[in-house]
C-alpha cells in the first residue's frame, strides 16, 4: 500500500476544548469553530465528539457547511455562520435552524424580510476590515435590531495571536463601546483572545485553531500523525543529484528513501529540502524537491531500509512544519489532502 496515514486523535481536541474552556469562568461558555470540516480534520468525527464533551455552540464560514454540520449533529446545538446571510441562504438557514452572523445592514434587511422572527446574532468590526458593521452602520440600527434580540454579537481581533499588541487592547476598548448594556450574548475571543484572559471572554469564546493543537495555544495536546510508507530506497553516490532540478547533489555516499506523498497531498513545495521526516527518534532530512506525488529522504542513518516515515507527530508539530513553509499551522492543517487513508483513534 503506497497510501499514507493521518491518524486524527478527537480525543486530544476534546482535550484542547475543556483546557481552553477551563482558561475562562463557569459563565463564559466555550463554543468550538470547526469551519473548512474541522481545519480540515473532518467535523464528521470532530463535531459529535465536541457535542457528547459539552459544547453546545458551533461556528462555520458558510451556510452550506451549516447545513451539513446540523446533518451530522441533528437537534439542539447551535450553530453560528460567521459569513452571515448571503442571497440564497435562507432555505438553508430556515431548514438547518442557521443563526447567521449578519454582517452589514444589507445582510440585516435580507434576514429580516426573508425569515423574520428567526435566530440572529451580530457581526461588528472593530478594527480589522474584514467583516462586520462598522461603528457608524451600527449605531444607525443598534436600537431596531436589539428590539429582535440577536443570539450572539460577535467581533473578531485581528491580532490575538501576539497578546502584547496594541490592537487587542483598541478593540476590546471599541467592543465595549459598541457593545455595553445591549443585554446581548457577547463574544470576542477565539483561541489568542480565550488565552489572553478574563477581559477577553465576555459570554462566549470560540476557539478554532487551539482545539486542532496549534498556535498560539502552546500547551495543546497533538491532534494528527501523518505517516508516509516508503515506496524504494537506493544508494547515491558522491556527485549524484537527487530529485528534480538536480536541487540536491550528495556530498557522500548516502541512502535515499522515495515516500509517497507530495505538494498534491499539503506537503507545500515550499518545504523542498527543510524538514526532517522521524523514523523512531532517528531523523532523517528531506532532501531536494516536494515533488507532486513524492518526497526523497536522506535514511543514511537507519540501519535498515525503513518502511515508513513519520511527517508530523510527536517529534514535529503542526507549528514546526509552518515556520520551516514560512505559513501557519491553520493552512499546514487545511492543506492535508483527501488522498491520506485517515484514521481516527
Ligand atoms: C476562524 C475564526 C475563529 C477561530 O479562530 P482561531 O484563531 O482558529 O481560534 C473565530 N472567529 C472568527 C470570526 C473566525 O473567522
Amino acid at each position: 500500500m503506497a497510501r499514507a496515514v493521518l491518524q486524527i486523535s478527537p480525543e486530544a481536541v476534546v482535550a484542547n476544548w475543556r483546557a481552553l474552556d477551563a482558561a475562562s469562568d463557569a459563565r463564559t461558555e466555550t463554543a468550538a469553530t470547526i469551519k473548512a470540516d474541522a481545519y480540515g480534520l473532518g467535523s464528521a468525527r470532530i463535531a459529535p465528539a465536541l457535542a457528547a464533551a459539552g459544547a453546545r455552540s458551533f461556528f462555520v464560514a458558510i451556510a452550506e457547511e451549516g447545513a451539513m454540520l446540523r446533518r451530522i449533529l441533528g437537534e439542539g446545538p447551535a450553530i453560528h455562520v460567521y459569513g452571515g446571510h448571503m442571497p440564497g441562504d435562507a432555505e438553508a438557514i430556515a431548514q438547518a435552524g442557521l443563526i447567521p452572523m449578519l454582517n452589514s445592514i444589507e445582510q440585516l434587511t435580507r434576514q429580516f424580510e426573508s425569515l423574520p422572527g428567526h435566530p440572529f446574532g451580530i457581526q461588528l468590526d472593530t478594527g480589522m476590515n474584514r467583516l462586520g458593521m462598522e461603528p457608524a452602520d451600527w449605531a444607525a440600527v443598534a436600537e431596531l435590531v436589539l428590539d429582535q434580540r440577536p443570539a450572539l454579537i460577535m467581533s473578531h481581533l485581528a491580532c490575538a495571536d501576539e497578546p502584547d499588541h496594541a490592537m487587542n487592547a483598541r478593540q476590546l476598548r471599541l467592543f465595549h463601546t459598541m457593545t455595553d448594556g445591549a443585554g446581548v450574548p457577547r463574544s470576542l475571543a477565539a483561541t489568542g483572545g480565550t488565552l489572553m484572559g478574563a477581559a477577553y471572554h465576555f459570554d462566549m469564546t470560540r476557539p478554532g485553531i487551539g482545539l486542532y493543537g496549534g498556535r498560539p495555544f502552546e500547551d495543546a495536546n497533538p491532534v494528527v500523525r501523518l505517516t508516509l510508507p516508503v515506496i524504494q530506497t537506493r544508494d547515491v553516490e558522491p556527485g549524484e543529484s537527487v530529485g528534480y532540478g538536480n536541487a540536491f547533489v550528495a556530498e557522500a555516499p548516502m541512502r535515499v528513501a522515495t515516500v509517497s506523498a507530495g505538494y498534491a497531498d499539503g506537503v507545500l513545495r515550499a518545504l523542498s529540502g527543510k524538514p526532517t521526516l522521524w523514523h523512531g527518534d532517528t531523523p532523517c532530512p528531506l532532501v531536494g524537491r516536494v515533488s507532486m506525488d513524492l518526497l526523497t529522504i536522506d535514511v543514511t542513518a537507519l540501519a535498515e531500509p525503513p518502511e515508513a516515515l513519520e511527517l508530523l507527530g510527536p517529534h514535529q508539530g503542526i507549528d514546526v512544519l509552518a515556520d520551516l513553509a514560512g505559513t501557519i499551522g491553520y493552512e499546514i492543517l487545511t492543506a492535508l489532502g483527501p488522498r491520506y487513508a485517515r484514521h481516527y483513534a
